[in-house]
């Protein structure tokens, strides 16, 4: 759903849209929210701690059965449109944005499910590329429009499944699991508290606020090798530690026992998710959060080394501005920051005072509102 639009207008805008492309009004609506990670980076593929919340920004998608055995993908954002015959469907044979949607569809069938001829259309507010987790939106609602409109009968851990192995398998993007947990899991008004060791959510009221994203209109490239470069680092550190994942990693034992870039990466990690527990007692409690979300950002930026200039700069700001806390959110080098307790309007007259005088795009602040997860809507 974009800004100001009620979910009648969002139903009738794409049902019309898809009635132009196809033909045909579809079988159903469905949507899926964009993510902001409050705090906990990088601690998914470690069998860490997380804390996003679901934002007002949404990819909607319109779909329809069809008689012969084809997908058809149009996406209103995106130029082209892809037709796939459903038995050429499979890694490595499609390319650009329908992959994400045949990825879904090839990682159902190979659940077992009897593959079915669609035609999709994908709308979205989610900004692509913004560290907003457009992907997982866009996989989370194509899986479960699908699951819904075929009766497949799969929960919420399922549809996670399907959803990270469409981006990670098929996509071949090296991604954990926060984006489809916190998409498919959220509650409004709450962020979600994931557990990646014990594969556990539980909801926590988010009070604290005004919650506001800065894009800073810097691309990351997640497919690529900097992230998968972090990945493999972090399994070198708990392979040298002993351990399965860096979660059973204590900070003596980092300190002590590793050294150099394998100390720092694990050093992020093992503190990150003593940060997200103490965000989550305060959030309880009532209490301050203290610094968890500026040391978040520290630690992401000097032990891990995945912020950029841009986004340690927003962070600057947002500290001069009296934040709760900032910090770069998603996988980095690029993308959002998260900035708790300045309001927008202020916030937004600092970035383009700061970066006024600095070449290059200005950063766009804007706030958001913790909110629902997934769901059919028309
Ligand atoms: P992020 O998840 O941070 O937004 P990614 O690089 O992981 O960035 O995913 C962005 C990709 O997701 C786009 O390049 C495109 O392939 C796909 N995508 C996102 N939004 C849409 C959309 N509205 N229509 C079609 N594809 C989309
Ligand atoms: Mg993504």
């Amino acid at each position: 759903m974009k800004n100001g639009q009620t979910l009648s207008d969002e139903v009738s805008k794409i049902t019309d849209r898809f009635a132009e492309l196809t033909g045909h009004q579809p079988d159903g609506v469905w949507e899926a929210p964009g993510r902001v990670n409050l705090i906990g980076e990088h601690t998914d593929y470690n069998g860490g701690l997380a804390l996003p919340f679901a934002i007002e920004r949404h990819t909607t998608i319109a779909l329809r059965s069809l008689e012969q055995a084809e997908l058809r993908c149009f996406s209103t954002d995106y130029p082209g449109w892809s037709l796939n015959p459903v038995s050429a469907i499979r890694p490595g044979a499609i390319d650009g944005w329908p992959a994400y949607v045949a990825g879904v569809f090839w990682a159902l069938v190979d659940k077992g499910w009897e593959p079915h001829g669609l035609e999709l259309l994908i709308s979205s507010s989610v900004p692509s590329g913004s560290g907003l987790s457009s992907s997982a939106a866009l996989t989370v609602s194509t899986a479960m429009s699908i699951n819904d409109r075929f009766e497949l009968g799969l929960g919420q851990d399922e549809l996670v499944d399907i959803a990270h192995r469409a981006e990670s398998e098929f996509v071949g993007a090296p991604v954990g699991r926060l984006d489809q947990t916190a998409i498919v899991g959220a509650r409004a008004s709450n962020a979600l508290l994931i557990d990646f060791e014990s594969h556990s959510i539980s909801h926590v009221p988010l009070k604290i606020g005004p919650l506001v994203v800065v894009d800073t209109k810097v691309k990351h490239a997640n497919v690529e090798g900097d992230y998968a470069q972090r990945r493999l680092e972090c399994e070198q550190a708990s392979n040298a530690l002993g351990y399965a994942s860096l979660r059973s990693a204590t900070l003596e034992e980092v300190e002590t026992r590793l050294s150099g870039t394998l100390q720092r990466r694990a050093r992020h990690v093992v503190t990150e998710n003593a940060r997200v527990m103490s965000t989550v007692d305060a959030l309880r409690s009532g209490t301050s959060v203290g610094d968890a979300i500026f040391a978040s950002h520290r630690s992401l930026r000097d032990d891990f080394e995945v912020s950029c200039f841009e986004l340690d700069a927003v962070v600057s700001v947002a500290e001069r501005c009296g934040a709760i806390g900032a910090r770069m959110v998603g996988g980095g080098f690029g993308g959002s920051a998260v900035v708790v307790g300045v309001e927008v309007e202020l916030l937004q007259r600092e970035i383009d005072s700061a970066f006024s005088k600095v070449a290059g795009v200005i950063p766009e602040a804007f706030e958001v509102k913790p909110s629902a997860g997934a769901r059919r809507i028309g």
